[in-house]
């Protein structure tokens, strides 16, 4: 069974549930068929009999009637018996006799006289007789006569009686009703392989897909709304999502090792310079110098990168709790406070009691990350303030700089990985740090902006909603 296609399996369903109800409707018919059929013919005897009850007379003498024109008369007693022309003795299989009361025949018909003769007469009952497998009905009505007794009618029906219609309709049934199971199978195999042909491309679409590596092929099914036509959409957005994702991988790797070649190239090109001849202690400690500066900065990248990917590509190994953003924002203040660098002053102030739900280093990096670049970015004697602040339900969170600014097309592209501002001119920067402060705050749900002007300084503000 499990090796069975959906398609065959789906049609041995119906084709079992079919063949169910048809037997169910082959012994309702029969049955009910069966019981009409037995009432239909006790019905037809009892009015038989009942309608030839009034078709006997009897007459003390014959008087001045004409026996020519007048019905079947017989001598009976002391007077006559007559037997009207409507008397029914053979109709519609029903056979009624005119009977005297030492059960001698008087009138009409009896098929099974030979039988019944030995079964007492019983008014207005009905009576069963078996005769070689076949089933008889006997109804009996008592005559009273003006001035006589002792006569009765016997009606008897076989059950045969009807038969006929009920092998009619048993025949119908059994031609019928198996072309209409088979009709309905092959009908349903059909409409089942049409039905589940979507379901063939989308597998060889995606064995396709998965074979060739090619993540811009889509599923194609042509229009529609239903289940399958949304499974192929589903896979469709899984694909474009997988190609985005292997896109965004390859963009990093090329970055990366684009960025990682030039302080190797640096390093190789000193090394080269100092072994190719002699040289003074000076040149020697300045190649050593530079050496060491790209070495900070190969270290730097890469540490950088791998946080990137982790934040990236692990995002739940981050724990989240509630973090109190206030004593955060003191403590990394108060700390890069210390910073000598080009005279620049930090200053900052933090609404008390602020608290965000979210990861705590996550954050301290996001911080650290824009006082970094207030200060590699700010100038000589320069003012870097830093605010925390609620604003409505939301809390801001801002970090300002009177330094060299940034170009306003420019603005949108720091976020991105490895971007350098024109402004930069910064061998120490990676170009990593904002577009990492940007996966923090969207980690946090929240919203990172930037306002600058060239010349005057920047502010960058955090909402967390
Ligand atoms: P970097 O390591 O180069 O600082 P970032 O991602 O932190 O990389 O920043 C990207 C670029 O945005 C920087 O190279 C710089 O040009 C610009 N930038 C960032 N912060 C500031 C700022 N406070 N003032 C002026 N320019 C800035």
């Amino acid at each position: 069974m499990k090796n069975l296609s959906i398609r065959v399996k789906i049609t041995l369903w119906f084709t079992a549930i079919l063949i169910f109800i048809t037997s169910c409707t082959y012994v309702i018919v029969f049955s009910v068929n069966r019981q009409l059929l037995q009432k239909t013919i006790r019905d037809e005897l009892i009015r038989t009999v009942e309608d030839n009850v009034d078709e006997v007379e009897y007459y003390r003498n014959l008087g001045v009637a004409d026996p020519q024109e007048v019905d079947y008369y017989m001598a009976f007693g002391e007077g006559y018996l007559e037997v009207d022309d409507d008397f029914l003795d053979k109709v519609n299989e029903v056979y009624t006799s005119l009977y005297s009361e030492d059960a001698t025949l008087l009138y009409g018909e009896n098929p099974i006289s030979k039988h019944t003769a030995s079964l007492e007469f019983a008014d207005a009952k009905i009576q069963h007789l078996t005769i070689n497998g076949t089933l008889y009905y006997v109804f009996d009505r008592k005559l009273v006569l003006e001035g006589l007794e002792g006569l009765w009618l016997r009606g008897i029906v076989s059950e045969n009686q009807g038969m006929t219609q009920m092998v009619a309709i048993t025949r119908l049934l059994l031609l019928f009703l198996p072309l209409f199971v088979v009709i309905s199978i092959i009908g349903g195999y059909l409409f089942a392989r049409r039905l589940l042909k979507p379901i063939q491309r989308i597998s060889e679409s995606a064995a396709r897909i998965g074979g060739s590596g090619d993540l811009k092929e889509r599923i194609e099914i042509g229009e529609g709304k239903d289940e399958l036509h949304q499974l192929a959409a589903g896979f469709n957005e899984m694909f474009g999502r997988l190609e985005d994702a292997f896109e965004a991988e390859r963009q990093f790797t090329s970055d990366a090792s684009h960025e990682l070649r030039t302080p190797v190239s640096v390093i190789t090109a000193q090394c080269e310079m100092s072994l190719e001849e002699t040289r003074s202690v000076e040149e020697y400690e300045q190649a050593l110098r530079t050496i060491q500066r790209q070495g900070r900065k190969m270290s730097k990248l890469i540490n950088d990168m791998l946080d990137f990917t982790r934040l990236e590509m692990r995002a739940e190994s981050y724990v989240r709790e509630m973090v109190d953003m206030t004593e955060l924002v003191r403590t990394i203040c108060s700390d890069m406070a210390m910073i000598k660098e080009k005279d620049i002053t930090l200053k900052y102030e933090a609404e008390t009691g602020i608290k965000i739900y979210g990861n705590r280093q996550l954050l301290s990096r996001l911080l650290v990350n824009l006082i970094t670049n207030a200060y590699r970015y700010g100038r000589e004697d320069g003012l870097i303030f830093v605010s925390l602040k609620r604003l409505g339900e939301a809390v801001e969170l801002s970090v300002s700089d009177n330094g060299i600014g940034i170009a306003e097309g420019e603005q949108q592209k720091i976020f991105r990985r490895f971007y350098q501002a024109d402004n930069s001119h910064s061998a120490i920067g990676t170009g990593l740090g904002l577009s990492m402060a940007y996966e923090i705050v969207q980690f946090h749900g929240g919203e990172i902006r930037v306002e600058s002007e060239p010349g005057k300084g920047s502010v960058f503000f955090v909402d967390f909603k």
